[in-house]
């Protein structure tokens, strides 16, 4: 029986009778077209057509034909909505009428770099922990209204939000996700949930589903779920550590069990690698103007580019566990990310790391908070770019992350980030009135 056939089987098995067809813009939001379970063989032997034109950072109204080709392995069924008629998704790539892969989808990009990644026998595999905060809705509407006051591993009835992680655990699980943990974060109405890290394509695929089905199962809550990176000042923002190693020959290649610290030439390479690169990747891994308000001191945030084998306070953390688990932790990216680009980019630096064996500076074990400045510069710890446009112009300035991402994806995201900042920087916001209008 052919892949189609089964594939097709499976539907009907299921009773489902609509599909969902989901893929991503370039700033890593879902998107999707949604057909009868009766147009499942055309979508999935010719693919569905769509107005590319209309899509953030796609493409030119005179080039606007698009044609979303379903992955067959992304099947799952929407286990939110109603038994009877079922609705199942796919997730998408996206090629021209011409039938070549379109350059300006992000999925694309990361199968690209990975492409590129095994052709030197490596797999890379991501392990990403989204945090979130859950706010009430209030007359229909998103608040900041906290739903609970809960902080750090709390319980309940302090912890409000049980019920509905678990919900949201229920559904990812049925859609596939093996969920490994979940807890109440440092912030009031924060949370995490972490599920187990695989190969960066699959979990790039997941971390779209998982802000997709988080949002959707806090609304039937009656809750906003947001993933923006600082949605309160004064308290923490909301992180999404990506935990990463390399396998080779199915082996961890970050582990050599014959160095004092455990850890492998590769993963050295792979560390200074992606230092190299951090301003530029920030630029993706940070990719709103709010972005940048979690990356200041006093809130478990990196704001120095360093690495260290112990503390949490640089911008790599290489965890305890070895063997299999061995892997780097980099802390920048934030949920708002687009999460094909943002693991693009880490995987290109590294692999650039590998190739020309470059060593990384010495692993900082102070706490990078409590040093100054002058120490900071000493030690030759650099900062992360402080603003979306800053790090635009060293994403724009960087040949290999611009290589990666190609022409289209990397004009769209420099005009996307100028206008962003443009209009944030014209804006009257209320800080300024608060400030300035009684005093002038
Ligand atoms: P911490 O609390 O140390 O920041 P967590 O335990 O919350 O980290 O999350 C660890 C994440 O790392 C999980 O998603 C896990 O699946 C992932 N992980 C474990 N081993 C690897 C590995 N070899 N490569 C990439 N990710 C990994
Ligand atoms: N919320 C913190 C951040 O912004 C991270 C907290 C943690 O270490 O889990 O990155
Ligand atoms: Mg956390
Ligand atoms: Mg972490």
């Amino acid at each position: 029986m052919s892949e189609i056939s089964r594939m097709l089987e499976r539907i009907e098995k299921d009773k489902v009778k609509f599909i969902r067809l989901q893929f991503s813009d370039i700033q890593g939001q879902i998107k999707n077209v949604a057909i009868p379970a009766m147009q499942a063989e055309k979508a999935l032997t010719q693919g569905i057509s769509f107005d590319g034109s209309s899509i953030e950072g796609f493409a030119r109204i005179e080039e606007s034909d698009m044609l979303l080709k379903p992955d067959h392995t992304t099947y799952a069924v929407l286990p939110w909505r109603p038994e009877e008629s079922r609705v199942a998704r796919f997730i998408c790539d996206v090629y021209r009428p011409d039938g070549t892969p379109f350059e300006g989808d992000p999925r694309y990009i990361l199968k690209k770099t990975l492409a590129e990644a095994a052709e030197m026998g490596y797999t890379f595999n991501t392990g990403p922990e989204l945090e979130f905060f859950l706010f009430k809705m209030i007359n229909g509407k998103p608040s900041i209204e906290f739903q609970d006051q809960g902080g750090y591993f709390d319980l309940a009835p302090t912890d409000l939000a049980e019920n509905v992680r678990r919900d949201i655990i229920l559904a990812l699980t049925e859609m596939g996700f093996e969920i490994e943990a979940s807890h109440h974060e440092v912030a009031e109405s924060q949370h995490e949930i972490d599920f187990k890290y695989g190969d960066a394509l699959k979990t790039a695929d997941n971390v779209v589903t998982f802000r997709f089905a988080t949002k959707t199962i806090a609304l039937l809550n009656n809750l906003h779920a947001t993933f923006m990176a600082k949605p309160v000042y004064g308290i923490n923002g909301s992180g999404m550590h990506v935990n990463c190693s390399l396998f080779k020959d199915g082996k961890n290649a970050f582990f050599d069990p014959d160095t004092p610290n455990q850890l492998s030439r590769d993963s050295q390479h792979f560390i200074a690698g992606v230092l190299n690169h951090a301003k530029s990747i920030t630029r993706i891994a940070n990719p709103t103007v709010n972005s940048y308000k979690r990356l200041v001191p006093g809130y478990e945030a990196p704001v120095y580019i360093a690495w260290s084998a112990s503390n949490r306070t640089a911008l790599i953390r290489v965890p305890a566990p070895r063997g299999s688990s061995t892997r780097i932790e980099l802390r920048s990216p934030d949920p708002t990310c687009n999460p094909y680009l943002t693991f693009a980019s880490i995987l290109a630096a590294g692999i650039e790391g590998i190739k020309n064996e470059i060593e990384p500076p010495a692993d900082a074990s102070k706490n990078i908070f409590h040093m100054t400045e002058a120490e900071r510069k000493q030690a030759h710890i650099d900062t992360l770019p402080g603003d979306l446009i800053t790090s635009n112009r060293y994403l724009m300035e960087d040949d290999l992350i611009c290589s990666t991402f190609g022409e289209h994806v990397t004009g769209a995201l420099n005009s996307i980030a100028e206008m962003e900042w443009d209009s944030y920087r014209t804006t009257v916001h209320p800080w300024e009135v608060e400030q300035y209008l009684t005093r002038y």
